[in-house]
């Protein structure tokens, strides 16, 4: 036996803790997170500080004991910044990160099952199919559809414009006649998509909006009109269903009806509010978005699971096929499988097996407490706006779904909102994030995690009407 190879072999083997190590680490583990989340209602929302132990902790050859190594987490990450797991955390778009998803992903993690070709893993990529599968059901598409599991809303959206992109054949010769149309309230992604795609040197239309913040049909209908006779060719429809700033959704029927006539591809961006399609009660909202070609929807968003859960879905799935599908000589044994590969749909080869954070969470719970979560999180929002009003505050219009807007009154220049912003910032119990709308300044609330219910809705209010005493009674400087 070679001596050399044997020395190595006991100090490579160190990457391989024994059944009793593994024991240790992950009794170990499991107090540290069920400590967490015993005192996550009662963390604040957001702090701000410097990691400094995280930022003074190099790399060595030797490793380091966890419970070192917990400790430096507990202390920094888990209270610099936004706490985003907090039911407190109302600012952006929260969702929580449901922990039965986390179970999912150390089995996924620990197993390491290779979910981007289906010959590898036919189970793993059968679970992200069927996953895929149900929400094109949720959605109402029908059954050619398919769709991509992918990190997030931008690479969705990324996808879903590749595909229309090349279903339209826009390259170098067209794209300066390929005309795109959406509402100030696109969000930036959407702008980042067209730069990746090439599309930024399209002609982008930016259509008015209603006073409700959803896109104004008549002026999109005005606009196709006047650059079809210009001679330009409409080739995409953006809608959002559920904007980040006010979660109003664009008017989804009659956006498929222009683009039907103009023969332009609907794309439809409900990252957000997609899921929102499980409540009963909202579902009706969303009529059209199954006429859509394409739509992006995140499960970490409003499905409450961790981040880095995405979805594509494009109605005709060739559209996909057409703009991701490659071959090549070495993955010449996976071909000639029947089921989809998520590799044949998207942009990744390698990928994390994110179908399991869903699978496991969606058959563990059943769809009922999420369709619940779901209408609550609504009532909850129709709640706060209707408190913030009774407090004398500026709101915006009666929310579509869990986003709502308000602001102080008598401040044209933004300065008392801004200082309830920083006041609110600095307090940081509950976090919440502003937004400027045609200049005017808004601060957001956003109920879409899992964990915030009525008594955080209560607590929060409470904390904006104290944090806004000293400022409305302050005279304008
Ligand atoms: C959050 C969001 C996105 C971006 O999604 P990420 O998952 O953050 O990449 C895109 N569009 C809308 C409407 C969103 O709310």
């Amino acid at each position: 036996m070679n001596t050399e190879l044997s020395d190595i072999e006991k100090v490579a083997r160190q990457l391989e803790p024994g059944e009793k190590s593994r024991q240790e680490l992950i009794t170990k583990i499991v107090g540290y997170i069920n400590e967490f989340l015993t005192s996550l209602p009662e963390m604040p929302a957001y702090q701000q500080g410097i990691p400094e132990r995280i930022l003074n902790l190099e790399v060595g050859e030797k490793g380091k004991s966890l419970d070192s190594l917990l400790s430096v987490l507990e202390k920094e990450l888990e209270t610099i910044g936004i706490n985003a797991a907090s039911g407190r955390h109302l600012g952006y778009i929260p969702g929580g990160g449901i922990w039965t998803a986390a179970l999912a992903d150390f089995i996924a993690a620990s197993t390491n099952r290779y979910a981007g070709v289906a010959y590898a893993s036919p189970p793993a990529v059968a679970i992200e199919n069927k996953m895929i599968q149900w929400m094109s059901e949720l959605v109402g598409y029908p059954d050619t559809a398919h769709g991509n599991l992918s990190s997030g809303g931008s690479v969705s959206n990324q996808i879903a414009i590749q595909a229309a992109r090349d279903a339209r054949n826009i390259g170098a010769a067209n794209v300066r006649q390929s005309t795109i149309y959406f509402t100030p309230q696109v969000h930036h992604c959407v702008h980042k998509a067209f730069h990746t795609t090439g599309l930024h040197e399209a002609v982008h239309r930016q259509i008015p909006m209603t006073d409700e913040y959803r896109m104004d049909t008549d002026a999109l209908a005005e606009q196709l009109k006047r650059d079809t006779e210009e001679g330009l060719v409409p080739v995409m429809v953006i809608a959002t269903a559920g904007t980040t700033d006010t979660g109003a959704i664009d008017p989804l029927d009659r956006i498929a009806d222009l683009c039907q006539q103009y023969e332009a591809w609907f794309h439809v961006d409900a990252a957000y509010g997609g899921f929102f399609m499980l409540s009963g009660q909202l579902a009706p909202r969303f009529r059209g978005i199954e006429r859509s070609d394409s739509l992006v929807m995140d499960p970490h968003k409003t499905l409450f699971l961790p981040y880095g859960s995405g979805v594509v879905l494009v109605r005709d799935r060739r559209h996909l096929f057409a703009s991701n599908q490659r071959k090549a000589a070495y993955m010449k044994d996976t071909y000639g499988i029947e089921d989809i590969s998520p590799a044949d749909t998207g942009p990744e080869l390698s990928k994390h097996f994110r179908g399991l954070r869903m699978w496991l969470p969606l058959h563990y719970h059943g769809l009922e407490p999420f369709r619940a979560n779901l209408t609550e999180k609504h009532l909850l929002c129709l709640h706060f706006r209707e408190r913030m009003q009774e407090h004398g505050f500026e709101v915006g219009p009666v929310p579509d779904l869990s986003v709502t807007i308000f602001r102080l009154k008598d401040d044209p220049e933004n300065k008392k909102t801004q200082a309830l912003v920083d006041s609110l910032h600095e307090k940081g119990t509950y976090f919440f994030s502003s937004t400027l709308i045609n200049g005017v300044l808004w601060i957001r609330c956003a109920i879409a995690s899992f964990r915030t219910h009525q008594k955080e809705v209560e607590e929060a209010v409470s904390l904006i009407v104290e944090c806004s005493t000293p400022v409305r009674k302050a005279p304008a400087t």
